[in-house]
């Protein structure tokens, strides 16, 4: 039997489905999600349900949050496949908005949380985390999440999130889930459906530059640009990876370290083809 759960589009119907949970004290779980769900987004589902009374599961792609029109229009949307997904990881509601229910006309007010969004991604995308910020705040505002899942393999917009919630005294606890791979240790991503079959076999290099890079921390290797300069000589092996960031951060400010210490990440932004694509690992030095 195939599951089957409401999808919502309004702002209205979505909070009176919130309105009616309340109302029986039942608690809420949200899981935020551009959609073309795989394994990732489906681990993220499981652990709101074991946690929560209500699960509802976003499927929203934010056209704020991109900075190439190309990679926007180019986005995977398989809308029926995702609510027939979310339902069958235990999700009760999914909330798929069209862009004017969240964008309506006039709309002019961003949420920028500053120092945390300069590195890394942000880099390369300025209005990346301001689009980001702002779609997660709103559907807090509309879902009124008591937890709110989010993967660590896009480690730095957990960081930033995690900062906004503190900073801004929002009731919601922020719910860290692990990375999900693939067999061969390429992180799942929605936009790992648009490599083509040579650089779907080339893409595993992200996650072989960053396990080298953590063995040798693991054997007392401390200088980041060593560890640097490991990875780029992994990255080397396929020619067409073009590097965007390699970055060595403290995992709880994302500040940059040249001797690591305690907690870090190590983050990596490739492009295989056309695509982008981000892993990172963390390590105890
Ligand atoms: P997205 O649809 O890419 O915006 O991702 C929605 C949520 O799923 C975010 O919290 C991501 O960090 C999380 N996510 C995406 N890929 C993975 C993965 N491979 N493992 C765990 N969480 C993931």
């Amino acid at each position: 039997m195939t599951a089957s759960i409401p999808c919502l589009s309004t702002i209205d119907e979505m909070r009176a489905a919130v309105d009616e949970a309340h109302a029986r004290g039942a608690s809420i779980g949200l899981v935020a999600t551009m959609g073309a769900l795989h394994e990732g987004h489906l681990s993220l589902i499981r652990a709101a349900r074991a946690e929560n009374d209500l699960v509802v599961v976003s499927i929203f792609v934010n056209p704020a949050q991109f900075d190439e029109k190309d990679d926007l229009r180019r986005y995977p949307r398989v809308l029926e496949d995702d609510s027939r997904l979310s339902a069958e990881a235990g999700a009760d509601l999914v909330f798929s908005p069209p862009v004017g229910e969240m964008y309506p006309e006039g709309f002019a007010t961003w949420v920028q949380v500053e120092e945390l969004t300069e590195g890394m991604c942000g880099r390369s995308r300025p209005r990346h985390f301001r689009g980001v910020c702002t779609v997660v705040m709103k559907l807090f505002h509309i879902c009124s999440p008591d937890r709110a899942y989010f993967g660590e393999k896009d480690a730095q917009q957990l960081a930033v999130i995690t900062r906004m919630v503190r900073d801004l005294d929002m009731r919601v606890t922020i719910v860290p889930c692990p990375t999900v791979r693939e067999p061969d240790g390429l992180a799942m991503s929605s936009r790992n459906r648009r490599l083509n079959p040579e650089e779907r076999a080339e893409a595993p290099v992200l996650y072989r530059a960053l396990t080298a890079a953590r063995d040798r921390v693991q054997a007392g290797e401390r200088d980041a640009a060593v560890l640097k300069s490991a990875i780029r000589s992994v990255l080397s092996e396929v020619p067409t990876a073009e590097i965007d960031y390699i970055e060595i951060v403290r995992a709880h400010d994302l500040s940059s370290v040249a001797t690591l210490s305690g907690t870090c990440l190590i983050a990596l932004a490739v492009r295989i083809g056309r695509t982008r694509l981000i892993d990172n690992i963390r390590v105890r030095a």
